[in-house]
């Protein structure tokens, strides 16, 4: 579905991403842990087309999409595939002058030239979907930081994208708010939606993965399945990390 070969990226003298290589299936649920500043949220932006990649490739359902270049800029090669991917921020990215669904129906209608009825309508389903067709009319500011972000992620679902990335979508909400996010991305994962998780919370890593990879220093260190690499990891650098978090 997505598969990385000899993928790398640095910013001037640091590397982030030191020769990756990552297949990853349609039903997969990829969990990214590791140490602040080991290249998560970066492997997320180039996956988004944000980012450049210096060197590898990054085939998607077996098309190119990113090819490395020398240069900063990301080298895209099929725009197309960039609209398959949806994208969601620690960060609330809603647009604050604008209504919750006028967020959602933006890009749809004025890029994408879906018809305005229907972006309505699939944006009333989908906020009905995550139970909040009461905030249809409601801005960004009169609404909790969970029900921000779980707009974010409506809006990131209008143009049915088949690939979600989700870098800490959590880590700036107070704690009860949290479920209410996570419970969607559950939700998600049921229906099967292919999913590239960067979180700080490992218990709902262990609950939502299939498989789960461990980075640090711009390295894949360990990757497998979640049981396996939470109860017993095979690298001392892995262990070292749970020891800390758990
Ligand atoms: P965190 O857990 O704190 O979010 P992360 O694993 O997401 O960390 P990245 O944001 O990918 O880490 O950053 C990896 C490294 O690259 C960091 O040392 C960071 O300072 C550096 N970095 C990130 N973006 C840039 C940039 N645009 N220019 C230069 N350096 C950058
Ligand atoms: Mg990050």
């Amino acid at each position: 579905f997505i598969q990385l070969d000899n993928v790398s990226k640095a910013y001037g003298d640091l590397v982030v991403m030191d020769n990756f290589h990552l297949n990853m299936k349609s039903d997969d649920r990829l969990v990214i842990i590791g140490p602040s500043g080991s290249g998560k949220s970066s492997l997320l932006r180039v996956l988004m087309g944000l980012e450049g990649i210096q060197r590898g490739t990054i085939n998607f359902q077996k098309q190119h999409y990113i090819v490395g270049d020398k240069n900063k800029q990301a080298k895209i090669v099929d725009h197309t595939i960039q609209k398959k991917i949806g994208m969601v921020f620690q960060h609330y990215t809603l647009f604050p002058h604008l209504s919750v669904l006028q967020n959602l129906i933006l890009s749809p209608v004025k890029v994408h030239k879906i018809s305005k009825t229907i972006a309505i309508d699939k944006a009333r389903a989908l906020l009905a979907r995550f139970g909040l067709e009461s905030k249809l009319h409601a801005y960004p500011s009169q609404l909790s930081g969970g029900q921000k972000q779980r707009v974010a992620i409506a809006r990131a679902l209008m143009l049915e994208p088949q690939l979600m990335l989700f870098d800490e979508v959590t880590s700036a909400l107070d704690p009860e708010m949290v479920t209410e996010v996570q419970n969607v991305m559950l939700q998600l994962a049921e229906q099967k939606m292919a999913m590239i998780i960067v979180t700080h919370d490992m218990h709902f890593a262990r609950n939502i993965a299939s498989r789960v990879i461990f980075c640090a220093n711009g390295k894949i260190v360990e990757q497998g399945h979640p049981e396996k690499v939470f109860t017993s990891p095979k690298e001392t650098r892995t262990r070292e990390f749970l020891e800390k978090v758990l």
